[in-house]
């Protein structure tokens, strides 16, 4: 029988399970919303998914890779913390383990998982230097280097979403700071920018209705459609989406940079409008060199490289020998 693991992706208000094969394909997924984020709440509707895969598993699961947000210590499993819970050292990789103590289980964080899984099934495939950003309501990201997750001393590397590009004028980030690529450059940013340029649209219908309701997508087709509000908002967008792209090539000089999450389905409407404005702010690097791409996995890249790094034994980009994989949390 193939080999697969369970992939998991634990947001804060939904958890997925996957079966992943060693291929990096979904073969049946089960989901469960979350609203109470209490750890005992979280860690029932997450083995109650893992449970359902693993059972409906046509592969020999070797593994249960959880992509969790937050800082997380990918040894020990442990939750340091997740502002999206409001958890701190949580040990969510051992009470896993003991609810299902035949698997090796691993638990990184979300966006790292990421990044894993569209290195080695996705759009970074056959390069060494690669980063992925998703840009959704935060702006999630990783680095490959070296062929390697970038990990940091403290697993911070690759948190590009708050390193700040407008602290003077910028919007209010959830972290606290002022102006950070996350608080510009996200799905939410977009929505941000179309407000603060209201005011210069009076007779734009753009925003009418309940702001609850307001979704990146319908400033994104806005633009796509030509609406002047829309068209403004995407460019200040856009602008600001490319300072932090010029920021990530000062720092890694990735090769390819993999743009994932709802406002990168724009796909070359947004590509063909970024590209000059980074290579525009590229300095010490050769400019044009760094391609930026859509993302291929989409949402499903946290769970695949969640099951990858529970196959491996960590966010190792290639695969280390059978005899020195390690089980993480064990
Ligand atoms: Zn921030």
């Amino acid at each position: 029988m193939a080999e697969g693991a369970i992939g998991v992706d634990l947001g804060g208000s939904h958890v997925m399970a996957a079966v992943v094969d060693e291929i990096g394909q979904i073969s049946t997924r089960f989901e469960h919303d979350i609203s109470d984020r209490t750890p005992s709440a979280v860690f029932a509707a997450l083995t109650g998914v893992v449970k359902a895969a693993i059972d409906a598993a046509k592969h020999d699961v070797v593994g249960i890779g959880i992509g969790a947000p937050g800082n997380v210590d990918p040894v020990s499993g442990t939750i340091r913390f997740s502002p999206n819970f409001g958890w701190e050292n949580v040990p969510l990789g051992e009470r896993v383990k003991e609810a299902f103590p035949r698997y090796r289980v691993f638990v990184g964080n979300d966006a790292r998982c990421a990044t894993l899984g569209e290195y080695v099934h996705g759009v970074g495939q056959g390069t060494q230097e690669f980063s992925l950003l998703t840009l959704g309501t935060g702006i999630g990201g990783g680095v490959i280097t070296g062929g390697n997750v970038a990990l940091g001393y403290q697993m911070g590397a690759g948190e590009f979403g708050h390193h700040q590009i407008r602290p003077d004028t910028g919007f209010v980030c959830s972290c606290g700071k002022v102006g950070c690529f996350e608080a510009q450059a996200s799905g939410t940013g977009l929505i941000r920018h179309a407000f603060r340029l209201a005011p210069s649209f009076p007779r734009s219908t753009l925003l009418d209705g309940p702001r609850e309701r307001l979704g990146s997508k319908a400033i994104r087709k806005a633009a796509q459609a030509g609406i002047p509000h829309g068209v403004a908002a995407f460019n200040a967008f856009c602008d600001d989406l490319a300072l932090g792209l010029a920021n990530v090539i000062a720092f890694v000089n990735p090769e390819v940079i993999a743009l994932g999450g709802g406002v990168s389905s724009a796909g070359d409407f947004l590509l063909d409008r970024v590209r000059p404005l980074v290579e525009a702010r590229t300095t010490m690097v050769p400019r044009g060199t760094t391609k930026i791409v859509r993302a291929t996995l989409g949402n499903d890249a946290g769970a695949v490289g969640a099951a990858t790094a529970a196959m491996r034994g960590g966010l190792f980009a290639q695969a280390p020998p059978a005899s020195s994989r390690d089980v993480s949390a064990a």
